[in-house]
C-alpha cells in the first residue's frame, strides 16, 4: 500500500538517499528542508517524479500536513555546521521534535527520530550499547548538538508514554557516502577532498582516535527496517558499522585509493573530541531481521571518492 511519508531534512546527505529509496519502494514522499546544509542538487533527480514533493520549511515552525509516517532528520550534523549557530541547532532538535511529534499525534502517524551516537558523548564504555547513558559535557561546544538530540529522545519517549504516539528512535553512528557536504569538515569528506586536490591531509590530534564508519546505503536499510519493525519495539537502537579505524588508518586508505601525493599534517584536536567510538549492534541484528552493514570501508570509499571527483570537476 502506498504510504504518504514526510522526510524532514530530506535535501541533506542522508535524507536524499532515504527519499530516493522510499520512492523506489512505491511511496508518496514529501521532502521538507530549509536548505541550511542540504541543497536542491541532492534531490534534483527526484523532482520529475510525480510522487515526490519538495517543501521549503523550517522544522522549528509548526507544519500542517496529512501523513502516515515521518522520518525526522532535520538537523545540521557536522561539528562546523551545528556550531555555526548553536542556539538554532538546539531549537532545531528540540522545537523540531515537538512540532513533528505534535504532527504525529494529530495525524496518528508513526514517527522515527534520527538520533546520534553523540548522545554517548566521550564514552567510558566500549563498544557502546543502547543502555549506556553516555558521558556528555552539558556546557561544552558539542552540547548544542548532543544535548539537543538527548532532549529530542526524551520528548519522543514522553510523547509515546503520555500521548501514545507511535515512535521509533535510531542512534546513527558516523555515516559517509556520496552527497556529503564537501565543506562540512567531517573527516571522510575532508580527507577525500584534500586528497583529490593534492592538499595536505589534516589529522586532528595524533590520529589515534577511532571512529566506525558506515556507508549510507547500510544506514538507509537499517532505518527503513526500524520504521517497519514490530510495534512495541521503540528503540533506541544503534545503527552503525562496528568496524573501527583510527584516523591515521582512514587517511592511509584514502591516500592509497586516490593515489594522491598528499602528505599528512597534524593539527590540534578539537575540544571534547571523543577518543573512540564503536557501536554494539547486537540489538539491531536481533530486532531488525538480522540487519547488518554490508559495505566495507574500501568499497564505500571508492564510491564516495568517485562522487567527490565528479563534483569537484563539474562547474558550480
Ligand atoms: P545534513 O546536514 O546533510 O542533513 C541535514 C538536513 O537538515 C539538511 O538538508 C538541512 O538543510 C536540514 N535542516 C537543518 N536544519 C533544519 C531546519 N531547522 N528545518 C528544516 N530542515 C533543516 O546531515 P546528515 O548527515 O544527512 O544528517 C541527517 C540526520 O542524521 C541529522 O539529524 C543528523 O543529526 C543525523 N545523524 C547523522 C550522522 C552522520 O554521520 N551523517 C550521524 C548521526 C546522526
Ligand atoms: N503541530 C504541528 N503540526 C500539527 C500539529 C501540531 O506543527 O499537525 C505543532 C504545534 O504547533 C505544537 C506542537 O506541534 O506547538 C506540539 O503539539 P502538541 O499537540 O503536543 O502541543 P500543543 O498544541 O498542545 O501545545
Ligand atoms: N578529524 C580529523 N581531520 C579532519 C576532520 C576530522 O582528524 O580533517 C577527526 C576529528 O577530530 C574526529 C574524527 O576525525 O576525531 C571524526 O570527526 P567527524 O567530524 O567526522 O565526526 P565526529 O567527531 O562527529 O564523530
Amino acid at each position: 500500500m502506498k504510504k504518504r511519508i514526510l522526510v524532514t531534512g530530506g535535501a541533506g546527505f542522508i535524507g536524499s538517499h532515504l527519499c530516493e529509496r522510499l520512492l523506489k519502494e512505491g511511496n508518496d514522499v514529501i521532502c521538507m528542508d530549509n536548505y541550511f546544509t542540504g541543497n536542491k542538487q541532492n534531490i534534483i533527480h527526484l523532482l520529475d517524479n510525480p510522487y515526490f514533493e519538495l517543501i521549503r520549511h523550517d522544522v522549528t515552525h509548526p507544519f500542517y500536513i496529512e501523513v502516515d509516517e515521518i522520518y525526522n532528520l532535520a538537523c545540521p550534523a557536522s561539528p562546523i555546521h551545528y556550531q555555526f549557530n548553536s542556539i538554532k541547532t538546539i531549537k532545531t532538535s528540540v522545537m523540531g521534535a515537538i512540532n513533528m511529534l505534535g504532527l504525529a499525534k494529530r495525524t496518528k502517524a508513526k514517527i522515527l527520530q534520527a538520533s546520534t551516537s553523540e548522545v554517548y558523548g566521550d564514552p567510558e564504555v566500549h563498544p557502546q550499547c543502547e543502555d549506556y547513558w553516555g558521558n556528555v559535557n552539558p556546557i561544552g561546544i558539542r552540547s548544542c548538538y548532543d544535548e539537543g538530540k538527548r532532549c529530542a529522545e526524551s520528548l519522543f519517549f514522553n510523547y509515546h508514554a503520555q500521548n501514545k504516539v507511535a515512535i521509533k528512535v535510531i542512534r546513527i553512528f558516523n555515516t559517509y557516502g556520496p552527497r556529503m557536504h564537501p565543506n562540512d569538515g567531517r573527516v571522510v569528506s575532508n580527507f577525500i577532498v584534500q586528497a583529490l586536490k593534492g592538499q595536505d591531509i589534516t589529522i586532528f590530534g595524533d590520529g589515534k582516535q577511532t571512529r566506525s564508519f558506515q556507508y549510507v546505503d547500510d544506514l538507509v536499510e537499517g532505518t527503513i527496517r526500524m520504521m517497519n519493525s514490530r510495534d512495541d519495539f521503540l528503540g533506541p537502537v544503534n545503527i552503525g558499522n562496528p568496524n573501527e579505524f583510527t584516523m591515521l588508518e582512514l587517511a592511509q586508505q584514502v591516500i592509497a585509493l586516490t593515489g594522491t601525493q598528499s602528505k599528512l599534517t597534524f593539527m590540534p584536536l578539537p575540544e571534547d573530541d571523543p577518543s573512540q567510538r564503536q557501536p554494539d549492534i547486537t540489538l539491531a541484528q536481533k530486532e531488525l531481521d538480522n540487519w547488518t552493514p554490508k559495505v566495507e570501508l574500501k568499497e564505500g570509499l571508492i564510491k564516495t571518492i568517485e562522487y567527490f571527483d565528479r563534483i569537484l570537476k563539474s562547474p558550480q
